[in-house]
């Protein structure tokens, strides 16, 4: 279930290095190598889908559970409040076809 040309299927892979803050067998959890706040993580389903609709209807459950391991990396990095970000499409700003949250937290945030 891993796309051979997918960036983020290679981090999960340890092909490519990444700075790891998170795993189990769903989901790998790593520092944004460009962070936009004092923490910035991506949780990234091992499962290769494009984007959050599709997460969404192939998978719920694993949807819920990103959501829930962004609240525990907010519990341990900060009070627990956090920006939970998911770019759906090249004009949305997603840059990697490969699903993942992006959880902003670490310090108050700017609106
Ligand atoms: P998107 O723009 O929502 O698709 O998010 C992709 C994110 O991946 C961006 O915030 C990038 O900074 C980040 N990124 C790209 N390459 C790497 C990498 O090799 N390691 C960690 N983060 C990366």
């Amino acid at each position: 279930m891993s796309e051979p040309d997918c960036l983020f299927c290679k981090i999960i892979a340890g092909e490519v290095p990444s700075e790891k803050v998170y795993e189990d067998d769903a989901v790998y959890a790593f520092r944004d190598i460009n962070p936009k706040a004092k923490v910035h993580v991506l949780v990234v389903p091992r499962r290769h889908l494009a984007n959050v609709a599709e997460l969404a209807e192939a998978d719920p459950q694993l949807l819920a559970h990103m959501v829930g391991v962004a609240r525990s990396i907010a519990d341990e990095s900060f009070h627990g409040d956090y920006r939970l970000i998911f770019n759906s499409g090249r004009d949305a700003g997603q840059t990697v076809f490969h699903v993942h949250a992006h959880v902003l937290t670490g310090e108050v945030l700017d609106e």
